[in-house]
């Protein structure tokens, strides 16, 4: 029999063969991952300092771990080079698997811009595990870190490095905190709270390069002609999902791989979900829609074809010098944005023409508002 083959041991993949396990415990399946397939959280990367754990402390189960617990296979360190869609099997380095059912669940590359200088080739991105313990080996007996991009993986390391003793620049072109996530004045209060920690923010010009400097430093090199000194530098500007191999195999795709709301790619037997899908028009990079999408997805692999439904879908973003959470209105909502601000506490309600609340952003003490605010938004796909 053919197995199922999931490509992905992140928090997509591991939560498909858990949601499955529950419904048929039979069906033989294989796990394919380019990584070391330890599961873990990855929104836990960014709490690591102030939490003190390394790389190790946030593996919460080996490889063989989740093989026993799920009778899975799993097969870590295979790049999976491409999928031949009409023989129904994966393309592998030196070899390749029949599937009977194929689950993408690719995550999203790091995106950084193309910069300058000798020292390029040192500048870190955090996106799984094993990124993380390099990082944090290379951060022993350092003191400075620049971070490229402040959005929500940018803020959060800022805060988490700034609590673990780092002293942090942020490079942000865009003028202001999450500027793709917040209204101004609730940026404005991720800033003056980051700012309490210590960092200091370099907004509005673009990082241009990176050198070697003396004695081991690293000079990010702005726009505006501004050099910036650290012993690191961490990139953090930008997640694409991973298309490419869906692409390639003749996959429909557009910023995601594109997926129908029960998960299912424009191909038959093949399957997409988490950072690297588009369901029904929605790219969402986190871990409630990824949640739904194992919940959903599962039923169907099990034979009892399950629509995935987004309820509302709020992000915390782990910048407990000043707390943040936020429901961005749809992509292409048209509305305004009001604002009430007590100092750091803010409250923005986006609200359509017709005074509907359709997204809210919320900082400081405001975000106890969030529930009730949940009960009023209507939810993203019903
Ligand atoms: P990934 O975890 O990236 O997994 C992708 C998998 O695919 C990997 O195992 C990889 O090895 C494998 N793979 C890819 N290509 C191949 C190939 N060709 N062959 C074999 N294997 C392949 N979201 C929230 O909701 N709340 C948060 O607080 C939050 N904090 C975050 C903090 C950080 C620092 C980061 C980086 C993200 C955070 N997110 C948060 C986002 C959230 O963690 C992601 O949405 C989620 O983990 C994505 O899971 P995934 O399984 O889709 O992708």
């Amino acid at each position: 029999m053919k197995p199922i083959v999931v490509i992905g041991s992140g928090l997509a993949g591991f939560n498909v063969v858990k949601e499955f396990r529950k419904l048929d415990k039979e069906t033989p399946l294989v796990v394919l991952t380019a990584d070391d397939g330890r599961s873990y959280s990855k929104p836990m990367l960014s709490t690591g300092f102030t939490k003190e754990k390394a790389a190790d402390d946030l593996a919460m189960a080996s490889p063989e771990q989740v093989a026993e617990q799920f009778n899975v296979t799993v097969r870590t360190h295979v790049h999976v080079a491409g999928i031949d869609v009409d023989g129904h099997r994966v393309l592998l380095p030196d070899d390749h698997l029949d599937y009977s059912t194929l689950v993408l669940a690719l995550g999203a590359d790091t995106w950084t811009p193309p910069l300058e200088g000798d020292a390029v080739g040192e500048v870190f991105s955090v996106n799984d595990l094993m990124d993380y313990g390099r990082f944090r080996e290379a951060l022993q007996g350092k003191r400075r870190v620049t971070i490229l991009g402040g959005g929500l993986i940018g803020c959060e390391f800022a805060n988490d490095l700034s609590n673990g003793g780092f002293e942090v620049a942020l490079v942000e072109p865009m003028g202001r905190c999450l500027p793709l996530l917040l209204p101004q004045a609730a940026s404005e209060a991720v800033g003056r709270g980051l700012e309490t920690l210590g960092v200091r923010f370099h907004f509005g010009p673009l990082a241009q390069a990176v050198h070697h400097g003396d004695d081991g430093t690293l000079i990010t090199e702005l726009s505006d002609g501004t050099r910036v000194e650290s012993e690191v530098v961490l990139s953090a500007i930008g997640l694409r999902p991973r298309i490419d191999m869906a692409k390639e195999a003749g996959l429909r795709t557009n910023r995601g791989i594109l997926t129908d709301r029960t998960l299912r790619t424009s191909t038959e037997d093949i399957y997409a979900l988490g950072d690297c899908a588009e369901v029904e028009g929605h790219v969402l990079p986190y871990v409630l829609p990824l949640m739904a999408s194992a919940r959903a997805l599962a039923k169907t692999l099990a034979g009892e074809e399950t629509a995935v439904s987004y309820g509302v879908m709020p992000v915390t973003i782990k910048t407990p010098a000043c707390p943040v959470v936020v429901c961005p209105p749809p992509a292409d909502s048209e509305g305004e944005w009001e604002v009430a601000q007590q100092e750091n506490d803010v409250t923005a309600l986006f609200r359509g023409a017709d005074g509907t609340l359709l997204g809210y952003a919320l900082t400081g003490e405001a975000v106890k508002e969030k529930l009730k605010l949940n009960k009023e938004l209507p939810a993203l796909m019903p």
